[in-house]
């Protein structure tokens, strides 16, 4: 038995239990791993409210590092002690240990401590991909990117001004404002008191930006769309402030034959090249001290409803950790 995270239901933070559960072995293509930390994501809200359904009782989270404890048949590239780490399904990372499937994890380079990893894959391979998947970026280039204090934010913060492009970030108060500068965003608006359609309007000289990468959906959408320049990428990645409303294609034509994408980690990854290649950047440019992962909470994994309700309350910044 191990302890882990379940829910019977949806809902709040209370639905969230710690328990014990059986573990077992791993079948043909999986590995056991023990984690020494597992991370706190946005989408583990979406999937404890239900926004994104799963067949329930179960799990929670998406993320750890760990050891490899046992190796099923089949598995050619994981051995009994590695260092490892992942993102992504199935769902089901906030646990003492777990069973995966071994495609899906990679291994550690010695310099990537356990916390570092827990905190960064799935935050840090999103950035890989929006950055240079999504919406290529090439240096001297200004983007706009909301949440810029949050976990997925202080990492494209550093990413951004290590490849050369120039961060608009917006922050819900002056204090993320420092912190996100502090982190190489170039330009910060606090949405919450300034008009971030007109700033962003100021900054670029009235040209808008050719992407705005948008994880706040319901409360930012239209504006977002009024940031662009003409044949301007709309990067829709996330709704922390509740789903994008329905609207008419014509939006996009009226505003200067916009372009749009909603993109999810788990297809970028799919591909078990694609996940390595991603990986190896996401490593050499946290190797190289380009970009720092600021863990700025951690919780013991028993007290993870407390994380959730300072999560939903925007009360968190940068990369949480939930401590077995
Ligand atoms: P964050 O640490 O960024 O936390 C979310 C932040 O969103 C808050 O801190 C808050 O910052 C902002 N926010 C704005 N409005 C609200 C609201 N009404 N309620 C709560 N928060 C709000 O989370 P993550 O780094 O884990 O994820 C960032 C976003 O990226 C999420 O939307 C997530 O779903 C998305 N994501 C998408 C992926 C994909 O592949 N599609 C992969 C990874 C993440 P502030 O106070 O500054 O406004």
């Amino acid at each position: 038995m191990v302890k882990a995270v379940r829910i019977q239901h949806t809902g709040g933070p209370e639905v969230m239990e710690y328990v014990d559960v059986p573990i077992g072995e791993p079948g043909p293509g999986e590995v056991r791993v023990r984690h020494h930390a597992c991370g706190l994501n946005y989408i583990d809200v979406y999937f404890r409210t239900g926004l994104y359904a799963q067949p329930l009782p179960a799990g929670l989270g998406m993320e750890a590092a760990g050891v490899v404890e046992a190796v099923g048949s089949g598995v050619g590239h994981l051995r009994v002690g590695d260092r490892v780490a992942y993102a992504g399904r199935p769902v089901g990372a906030y646990a003492e240990a777990r069973i995966m499937p071994a495609d899906n994890i990679v291994r550690l380079p010695d310099s990537i401590s356990f916390d570092t990893a827990a905190a960064m894959m799935l935050q840090g391979l999103t950035v890989q991909y929006l950055f240079h998947r999504t919406f290529p970026l090439r240096g001297g280039e200004t983007i706009l990117f909301h949440a810029a204090a949050g976990g997925v934010g202080l990492i494209a913060c550093q990413w951004a001004r290590a490849i050369g492009v120039t961060m608009i970030g917006t922050v819900g108060s002056d204090a993320k404002a420092e912190l996100a500068k502090a982190h190489g965003c170039a330009h910060v608006i606090n949405y919450n008191t300034e008009n971030f359609v007109q700033r962003v309007r100021e900054i670029t000289g009235g040209k808008g930006v050719p992407v705005v990468y948008d994880s706040i959906g319901r409360d930012t959408f239209t504006g977002s769309l009024d940031c662009l320049s003409p044949m301007g990428m709309m990067v829709s990645f996330g709704s922390a402030s509740g789903p994008v409303p329905a609207f008419s294609l014509n939006e996009l034509a009226s505003r200067g034959s916009l372009f749009i994408t909603r993109p999810s980690l788990m297809n970028y990854t799919a591909k078990r090249e694609d996940l390595e290649q991603m990986a190896a950047q996401l490593f050499a440019m946290v190797e190289s001290g380009k970009v720092k992962i600021d863990i700025r909470q951690r919780y013991p994994l028993s007290e993870v409803q407390q994380a959730h309700r300072d999560l939903e309350a925007r009360k968190t910044t940068g990369s949480t950790l939930l401590i077995p």
